[in-house]
């Protein structure tokens, strides 16, 4: 079976969760696995290290920004493996010292994303990570964090990405994800 497959059927689907009509998909699952856990860990390593993504041909990944909060459970680890650094952007008032601010379009209204200013240095080579990409809107509104900056994100990673929400074409970086769903 392919990493894919594997890691696809753990994914639980809870209908009507957080509220009527949405269909959330759990990854938890994964990570209750250890097996699991580290297929999809080193699968997200090995695609950063084998394949060259284009704007990036020395594959030297400074800095992985994780999105609050399931982007923290799989960022760190991700660093580590590449031995860059971790940085969180978190919801608005969360972190201390100076921050940038980027806001987002939730379904109901708008909500800031925040990133300590002193976390990325101009020019350095930026991964964005979370468990599940939707509209976009929470990855875009990190990219803008980053380029402010003064770092470039090469590459946006997820474990599940929406593929009807067409969210690749708000991006300024190509999307990788390694579930698709329709
Ligand atoms: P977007 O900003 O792309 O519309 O939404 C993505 C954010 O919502 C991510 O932080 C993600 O964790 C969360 N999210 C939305 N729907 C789901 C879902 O069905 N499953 C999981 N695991 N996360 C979701």
């Amino acid at each position: 079976m392919s990493d894919t497959d594997y890691l696809k059927s753990l994914l639980k689907a809870h209908p009507d969760f957080p509220k009527k009509g949405i269909v959330f998909l759990d990854i938890f699952p994964i990570l209750r696995d250890p097996v699991a856990f580290e297929t999809l860990i080193t699968h997200f390593v090995y695609h950063l290290t084998s394949k060259t993504i284009p704007s990036l041909p020395t594959k030297k990944v400074d800095v992985v920004v994780g999105l609050d909060a399931r982007g923290f459970l799989l960022g760190p680890i991700i660093a580590m493996r590449l031995g860059a650094a971790f940085v969180p952007v978190r919801k608005k008032g969360k972190l201390p010292g100076e921050c940038v601010t980027a806001a987002y379009e939730k379904e109901y209204g708008i909500d800031s994303f925040e990133m300590q200013a002193d976390a990325i240095k101009p020019g350095q080579s930026v991964i964005v990570v979370d468990d599940l990409i939707a509209t976009g809107g929470s990855a875009k509104a990190a990219g803008e964090l980053v380029a402010k900056l003064g770092g470039k994100v090469h590459e946006y990673l997820f474990i599940i990405e929406l593929t009807f929400l067409k969210a690749a074409s708000k991006l300024d970086a190509p999307l990788y994800s390694i579930v698709q769903s329709d």
